[in-house]
């Protein structure tokens, strides 16, 4: 520990004499952590290989080895995503089948890449990883659909290597509302405070992400250990009800929980109103009976069809200056050390000048150049979020 300490001393100091001469190597010299992407989602594609480069502009996806190397990223989180179907008992082991086939694809991409990158589990993961020039994947489930009604599920996922989950999509489940549907439990169910409590016991964190504002509040109540926000701005800069209000955030702070600032500009900058985007969007999901349940060619076909909405109905891009003014705004409301980064990649983040992950630099050279330190800088992007995983696993009761 001590050694570690000198060595994260020095290389602070070697930090401070790189940053006066050159932004993009700071960047490179950063121990850097993405908590939310969706590239589980490009794993099962044809022409998509994630030990190279891949084209973003031809359907590669925002996120491969070759570009986390050129932009500069450490540590990535794969999000398991399963989209809200049916909560019936059909549906529940339907989503728990989705889920397992999405693990199933993460770890045969890790085994396919075994020199380069490799499953993390802790922060010490994350660090060791770092120093031996590994990339490290990070397992979070987005949606705890798959869980169904069945507590003992979550340390299944627990073993097989998730350390978040986020507790719901864009629609109501049976643990809680979602901030994009209509009221339902008032927050958190009976069965949603069983979920917390195990995820407590176990040392997994929380997040809060997509979760309705009772919601959120009941977890601040209930929650023993600190949470996340996996993927979410300030609602103050951009009113999207995925975003989190001041108030949210000054209860996140004293509950000693991160908020992962991400780059959808749908959640970063207002957007004009697109109706008839809403509407192909809206008729895409009924079409493909809301992602669920679907044969893996239907998938495809649904997600071909998606992005053409998205290339129809481009909305305005917001940029990374856009983004910093979340993280000025949040900094301000409730200090350094409660902001990180959780882009959304292949879930729809994209801004006009960090469209994948080969840019992350630009991140950093917008937080130089607006005065924060080599000490927050490194803060926001792992410090913080390591922060909370360590004490998240520390409270861990048996
Ligand atoms: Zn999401």
């Amino acid at each position: 520990m001590k050694y570690f300490k000198q060595l994260l001393f020095i290389s602070l100091l070697f930090s401070l004499s790189l940053l006066a001469q050159n932004p993009e190597d700071f960047h490179k010299k950063l121990l850097t952590l993405d908590s939310h992407t969706d590239t589980p989602l490009m794993l099962g594609n044809e022409g998509f290989d994630f030990g190279s480069w891949n084209n973003p502009d031809e359907g590669g996806g925002r996120i491969d080895l070759a570009r986390m190397e050129e932009g500069g990223l450490d540590a990535v989180f794969f999000a398991v995503f399963i989209g809200q179907g049916k909560r019936s008992e059909e549906g529940n082991l339907k989503a728990k089948m989705s889920a397992d086939a999405i693990f199933d694809n993460i770890e045969a991409t890790i085994n396919a890449n075994a020199a380069n990158i490799s499953l993390a589990t802790s922060p010490a993961d994350a660090r060791r990883n770092a120093i031996t020039g590994k990339k490290s994947i990070f397992i979070g489930i987005e949606n705890g659909y798959p869980i169904g009604n069945d507590l003992r599920l979550i340390e299944n996922y627990y073993q097989k290597g998730a350390r978040y989950i986020t507790l719901c999509h864009s629609k109501n489940n049976d643990i809680c509302d979602s901030s994009t549907d209509s009221t339902e439990h008032h927050g958190l169910s009976k069965f949603g405070e069983e979920v917390i409590n195990e995820m407590n016991r176990l040392g997994m964190m929380i997040d809060v992400s997509h979760i309705s504002d009772e919601a959120f509040f009941d977890v601040m109540k209930l929650s023993k250990a600190p949470v996340i926000a996996s993927h979410s701005n300030a609602r103050d800069i951009c009113k999207h009800p995925r975003n989190l209000t001041d108030d949210m955030m000054l209860e996140l702070k004293k509950n000693g929980g991160v908020v992962q600032v991400c780059v959808l500009s749908a959640y970063v900058k207002n957007q004009a109103p697109n109706p008839e985007k809403e509407r192909a969007v809206e008729e895409l999901r009924i079409k493909y009976n809301n992602f669920t349940d679907i044969s893996e060619d239907q998938m495809k076909l649904a997600r071909q069809e998606w992005r053409a909405i998205e290339r129809k109905y481009k909305g305005e891009l917001a940029s990374v200056s856009d983004l910093v003014d979340h993280i000025d705004h949040i900094v301000q409301l409730i200090g350094i050390d409660h902001v990180g980064f959780g882009s959304d990649f292949d879930g729809g983040g994209e801004l006009s000048d960090c469209k994948d992950v080969s840019q992350l630099g630009n991140i950093t050279s917008e937080l130089v150049n607006r005065g924060y330190s080599p000490d927050d800088i490194q803060k926001f992007w792992s410090g913080n979020f390591l922060r909370v995983f360590s004490k998240v696993e520390s409270l861990r009761t048996n």
